[in-house]
């Protein structure tokens, strides 16, 4: 089945006028939103003409043949926009409409003309604007529209990286397999609609989390590390041109608030993905202070994870804030006609108390899981909750603290990371829904699975599994809540997978077999088989293997006769012991400060710098660089309403754009 939804328009015409000279024509020269760009009924966005050559510049630009004024940069004058840069000796010009938006559905015709001193160059761009309620031909002959209590509520749980594999591998490792069958299945197993999703990217097939989550938020495509923006030449990725997230339209419109649940920092791309728009996917100070600066229009009232290091003033430990990862002077007209307050235009403040400012701004503050604990019973109206410096850490290594079994030396990972009290990502998901539900113009609640792509990069199997079985608690926790309030919509999916996870076998000889061999550290001939490589049985050698599920939901060990074995299509270099690794790999997201604790206690910062794998085969991966990497493999969705047939629209094969257009007609159908 393919996309109910209607295909893009043709590609970008592009067309040369006459020269006015012999010299060059300006150069580059573009309209922004680019062709098959696709737009929800009333949705805003930023549009732009730009080009690179000699000033003085000039620009026109008609939408279906009308002209349309630029808000900076003014209409057929030499004035740009002042926000584009140089580029060599050459130079960028541009014009920008900030905060527009199409209310009539169907295509829309952007013709645009850039005017330097060697001659004028014209281009068009053909946007799709998609109405709030699907047509009859939309729906692909599957009925009529929706019906029943309609969809209030978006919770929206992403893995980040997590392809059909990594889903399998949590399975087989919670439930075990008997006769053929699964003994049980995930949560995320049992939501009733099931599709495939495409996750490209603007400009190439494998896709970041950055406009991997965004285009989900905004239902338009983005560059790689570009999230609720255009591409665009300007002097700060804050100014990119603008596209409207989910909940910033959802809170315009019907008064919506928006929820973040992440175990990554809270500057991470897939958090940040549905309130701050930035073309710089690690300007993390900037991020950061977006959240609160423009929270009046993304609706935002909790805010969960970690990376308290960006909401510590410079010079504190552990604070990562800088004027570099900041931005200041939002552009007027965007300031103007998005509707922020004058404030949010910015300041470079790496000395910013923003932990104080949430507070000020309303929002309840707690630091580790005891706090979080005590709001139960009586939620706050707002709530931000950082749990780490940085990413928070794994689930397998907050389970060691909580069930109090610590590493050879008596200490736990958690310890060393300075977050010893972490809550597990369900317990997050339900205080962010006691404070959401009491809304009752409905919210967007995202919830991110951060480290099955993390720990998929590191290739330490173990650990993303367990990432797997941590998130799909929180999907148990989604469901439960949407079976109370059935006008919510449940969403798990990935932005992409990551590192082409793959189940390839089940451990044999056993693990003291295994921990007994001598080290093959230096078996790289390939006329040698490592003894480790001959442990893994393929095929029936695989068996069925059984973990000892704990009461807390986590196997007892990883490291059971049997288990499962795990390779990767997108490897990079690393030692393989197939042996559970006491240490997680440094963070990369933490503050310079607890890196270097973590380096001395003897932390690896690459997966080939792991202490525990001396004793492993060395396998050369397959892509440049030390980590595994993204693919472009389909991942799968899986939906659920249990108050409407919404999810039915969810099933089949899609491009990740299509999620966001069917969310949103699920949300507004029947509004006008
Ligand atoms: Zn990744």
């Amino acid at each position: 089945m393919t996309s109910s939804l209607p295909l893009r328009a043709a590609v970008a015409a592009i067309t040369l006028a006459v020269a006015s000279c012999a010299l060059a024509l300006p150069a580059k020269v573009s309209v922004t939103p680019p062709s098959g760009a696709r737009l929800l009924e009333g949705q805003r966005f930023d549009l732009r003409v730009e080009g690179l050559g000699t000033g003085p510049f000039r620009a026109t630009l008609t939408l279906d043949g009308a002209p349309l004024a630029f808000t900076s940069g003014a209409q057929d004058t030499v004035e740009t926009d002042g926000i584009s840069p140089k580029e060599g000796t050459a130079q960028w010009g541009g014009f920008n409409v900030r905060g527009h938006a199409i209310r009539r559905p169907g295509p829309h015709l952007l013709e645009a003309t850039f005017t330097d001193a060697t001659g004028t160059v014209k281009v068009s761009s053909t946007i799709q604007v998609l109405g709030r309620r699907a047509d009859r031909a939309d729906r692909a002959g599957r009925g009529p529209p929706g019906h029943g209590d309609g969809v209030k509520n978006v919770i929206i749980l992403l893995g980040d990286g997590m392809g059909v594999a990594h889903r399998t591998a949590g399975r087989i490792v919670k439930y075990g397999v008997s006769g053929g069958d699964p003994n049980g299945h995930l949560e995320m197993d049992a939501l009733p609609g099931t599709g495939l999703v495409s996750t490209h990217s603007l400009n190439s097939v494998i896709t970041d989390s950055a406009p991997g989550m965004a285009c989900y938020s905004t239902g338009s495509h983005a560059n790689n590390n570009q999230e609720g923006v255009y591409p665009a030449h300007v002097v700060s990725p804050f100014f990119q041109p603008r596209v409207e997230y989910m909940a910033e339209y959802l809170h315009r419109v019907k008064g919506a608030s928006l929820g973040i649940v992440t175990t990554a920092d809270v500057e991470d791309a897939t958090p940040a993905a549905n309130a701050v728009h930035t073309g710089n996917r690690n300007a993390g100070t900037g991020i950061v202070d977006q959240y609160l600066d423009e929270a009046g229009s993304s609706g935002l009232r909790v805010l969960l994870g970690g990376g308290r290091r960006w909401f510590l003033p410079a010079g504190r430990f552990g604070s990562s804030r800088t004027a570099a990862t900041d931005y200041a002077g939002l552009p007027a007209d965007l300031v103007a006609a998005w509707g922020l307050p004058a404030a949010a235009a910015g300041a470079a403040d790496p000395a910013r108390d923003l932990l104080g400012d949430f507070q000020r701004a309303g929002f309840a503050y707690v630091d580790s899981a005891s706090a979080l604990a005590g709001l139960r019973g009586h939620a706050p109206e707002k709530l931000l909750g950082l749990f780490g410096y940085g990413n928070m850490n794994v689930a397998l290594d907050k389970v060691a603290k909580r069930r109090g079994t610590p590493l050879a030396d008596g200490t736990y990972v958690v310890d060393h990371y300075h977050a010893p009290d972490q809550p597990m990502l369900d317990e997050m998901t339900e205080a962010a829904l006691a404070v959401l539900s009491k809304d009752r113009d409905g919210f967007v609640l995202l919830v991110e699975g951060a480290h099955v792509d993390k720990q998929s990069h590191l290739m330490d199997a173990d650990r993303a599994i367990g990432e797997v079985l941590e998130l799909d608690a929180a999907v148990g926790v989604a469901r439960r809540f949407a079976e109370a309030h059935r006008d919510t919509l449940v969403l798990v999916l990935a932005d992409h997978e990551c590192s082409g996870f793959s189940l390839i076998g089940g451990l044999v000889g056993g693990i003291d077999h295994l921990k007994a061999l001598p080290s093959e550290a230096g078996a790289l001939d390939p006329a040698t088989v490592p003894a480790r490589q001959a442990a893994v049985g393929i095929y029936e050698a695989a068996g069925f293997p059984r973990y000892a599920i704990q009461p807390d939901g986590y196997p007892a060990t990883m490291d059971i006769d049997g288990k499962v074995l795990v390779g990767y299509g997108a490897s990079g270099d690393r030692f393989e012991t197939w042996l559970a690794k006491p240490l997680p790999v440094i963070d990369s997201l933490l503050p310079g400060d607890v890196k270097g604790e973590l380096a001395m206690r003897g932390y690896g910062a690459e997966p080939v710098k792991r202490a525990s794998d001396a004793s492993g085969f060395f396998l050369r991966g397959h892509a440049p660089g030390l980590q595994a990497v993204h693919t472009a493999a389909d991942i799968p969705l899986s939906a659920a309403s249990p108050g409407s047939d919404a999810w039915l629209d969810f099933v089949g094969v899609q491009t990740n754009t299509d999620v966001f257009f069917k969310a949103m007609r699920a949300v507004l159908s029947g509004r006008d």
